[in-house]
């Protein structure tokens, strides 16, 4: 043979015979035709007696099973295996753990079909992983070339020696490439992921008893079987021991509770070990991902204890984890626990949403909106914990935190520029703080405090509020009143009351609840309810505001009958301090 230069190339066959590792070539059915030297000094047999011998022959009983259930259909169907790990038996009796790759070649005009087998000793491998290592180090190395080393050691890192799965650091790399929605209850984001935690039933008797071989046999084939019984892009991992993991989406805990049961009828089937028929069953316990938050550990996890439970109530079944059922009194307390945490560790914010003076376009002041920087989720509105800060009282410390922030900001933006000049500051009440013996005094200190006008600040309680104890209401703001501060009723429309109260209260606007306004427009009843109760506060000397204005077409209607101050989308929604800043500088509303 000859080089494309014309030299003589008779190395060819010593580089064959001298690899690192074994080569063979092998009919369809495994009967060797060919061996290098390395394979003939590894095994100790000599080549005449390899020539002839089945290459599965030299397996243990395990292995032969992997040999003729997996590879040689796989050979059949793709033309290639690679990577198995098998033992090889030498004449000595002693198991050499190796690595088979094989590729079948097709029938030509001389030579019949052909199996070629590479068979690399594990301890060979051992020798390459090293020199992967030390080629990383090499600081010459070239980027393409360490790229690749890299690669190849990184695949080495995910995979399980024993079964070729991947391990559980291969298991979360591989389940980013599965197209999952995180929850059950987000529909249309996908299906949730599940996670099936199985664990083979009295595998210790096997490896006790038939010894670890035959266990990792046993292993080897409970690997395979999984791996053929899940579809990409599921996957399926071996955690440790004999406890392995199929992590899939699925439709719902109907379609994973199907999965589990397949699994356990693949495993079903004998496993021949050492001439013995074995019989092997597993537990498996199975969660499905109930929010966003849960993680694939998070799933693992949960998976593992229904594990167990299927293992209590008598193995060879399936159990789903369930969380345990929330008791409300429970979560309640937990959230109470949380609001009252926050609020001392000033967790809450206040926003602050721009009114507008429909008769200049200009900015009137602001209403104070609070909300709760809650710490896993995320900035919640008012609706979220007002009613649970009512109801516990917390609602007391909290309304007076809101004012003081309200007016602490009024001062600065008094002394900071002309615009904060003039300025309203609304501020909501609750129920709970109108009966509040102590509310007038609260308000007091709190515009000494900041040097507020009493005029400028103006306290909004709901129609609703007002009306569950109208009499002990006008006394309360009568109080107030007396303080000189404004007063507004919130949410008009919603909270049946009567004229008589109305008159009674001693207010100063009503607020028309946003109800009513989206209706302008679009609901002649609307309108005209919306009408008269501007009619209405004109009629008893007050002004009157109209909430939740979203477009230009609402503000118009409402100029044309004559509604003194808006506050809506349209204008500005509740804003950070810093923003209404830079809305304050900026904004004037003119009519379109
Ligand atoms: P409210 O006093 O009637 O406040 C108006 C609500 O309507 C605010 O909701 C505001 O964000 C929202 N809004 C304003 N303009 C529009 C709009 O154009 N479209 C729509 N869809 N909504 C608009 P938020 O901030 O969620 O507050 C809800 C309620 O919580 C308030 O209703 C008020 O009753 C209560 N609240 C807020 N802050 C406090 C507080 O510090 N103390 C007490 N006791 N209650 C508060
Ligand atoms: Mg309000
Ligand atoms: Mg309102």
């Amino acid at each position: 043979m000859t080089d494309t230069a014309g030299r003589p190339v008779a190395n060819f066959e010593t580089l064959f015979h001298q690899a690192p590792c074994g080569y063979l070539i092998t009919d369809d059915d495994g009967h060797i035709t060919a061996v290098n030297d390395t394979f003939v000094r590894w095994t100790g047999y000599g080549r005449a007696k390899l020539l002839g011998m089945k290459l599965q022959s030299l397996m243990p009983v395990g292995d032969q099973i992997l040999y003729a259930t997996h590879c040689i259909p796989q050979l059949g169907i793709t033309g290639s295996v690679s990577e198995i790990a098998v033992d090889i038996i030498g004449s000595d009796g002693v198991r050499r753990p190796a690595l088979l790759s094989a590729s079948r070649f097709a029938a030509t005009g001389q030579e019949p079909d052909s199996v070629r087998v590479i068979i690399f000793s594990a301890h060979e491998r051992r020798l390459y992983e090293k020199e992967l290592v030390s080629a990383l180090r090499a600081a010459e190395e070239s980027d393409a070339r360490r790229a690749l080393a890299e690669e190849e050691l990184q695949r080495l890192a995910l995979h399980d020696a024993l079964t070729g799965l991947p391990n559980r650091a291969g298991l979360k790399a591989r389940v980013g490439s599965i197209p999952a929605g995180a929850a059950t209850d987000s529909p249309g984001e996908g299906n949730p992921l599940a996670a099936l935690f199985i664990d083979l039933d009295h595998f210790k008797a096997v490896n006790d008893s038939l010894g670890h071989g035959a266990g990792d046999n046993l292993l080897v084939s409970v690997a395979g079987r999984l791996a053929s019984a899940v579809q990409a892009p599921g996957a399926v991992a071996r955690l440790s021991g004999d406890e392995f993991v199929v992590v899939d989406a699925v439709a719902g805990t109907e379609e994973a509770a199907a999965l589990a049961a397949r699994l356990l009828e693949v495993l079903a089937a004998p496993i021949h070990l050492e001439d013995l028929e074995i019989v092997t069953s597993a537990s498996i316990g199975i969660a499905v991902a109930q929010g966003g938050d849960d993680t694939v550990e998070d799933l693992i996890r949960r998976a593992d204890i229904a594990m167990y439970r299927a293992k209590e109530r008598g193995r060879n079944r399936w159990e789903l984890h369930r969380p345990a059922p929330s008791d409300p009194a429970v979560d309640r307390l937990r959230a109470l626990g949380e609001l009252r945490r926050g609020i001392g560790e000033g967790a809450l914010r206040v926003h602050y949403q721009p009114r507008i003076d429909l008769h200049t376009g200009r900015a009137s002041g602001v209403e104070a909106l609070v909300r709760w920087q809650h710490p896993t989720r995320g900035l919640l509105p008012p609706s979220e914990f007002i009613a649970m800060a009512e109801e516990s009282g917390l609602v007391r410390p909290l309304g007076a935190w809101v004012l003081d922030e309200t007016l602490k900001l009024a001062e600065s933006l008094r002394r900071d520029d002309r615009q904060g000049a003039g300025l309203e500051f609304a501020v909501n009440l609750s129920a709970r703080q109108l009966n509040d013996p102590g509310l007038v005094d609260m308000v007091e200190s709190a515009l000494e405090r900041r040097n507020m006008d009493p005029a400028l600040l103006l306290l909004e309680i709901t129609e609703t509020a007002l009306m569950s104890d109208p009499v002990a209401a006008v006394e309360s703001l009568t109080a107030l009143k007396n303080l000189g501060v404004g007063l507004a009723v919130d949410d008009f429309g919603t909270g049946y009351s009567s004229l008589t109260y109305l008159k009674k209260f001693p207010i100063n606007e009503l607020k028309i609840d946003r109800s009513f306004i989206m209706g302008l427009g679009l609901d002649t009843g609307d309108a005209a309810i919306v009408g008269s109760c501007i009619d209405l506060a004109h009629a008893v000397g007050i002004r009157a505001v109209a909430e939740g204005v979203e477009t230009s077409g609402q503000a118009q209607t409402l100029q044309d009958m004559g509604c003194d101050l808006a506050q809506g989308y349209l204008f500005a929604r509740p804003l950070t301090e810093r923003r209404l800043r830079e809305w304050l500088a900026s904004h004037t509303w003119a009519r379109p």
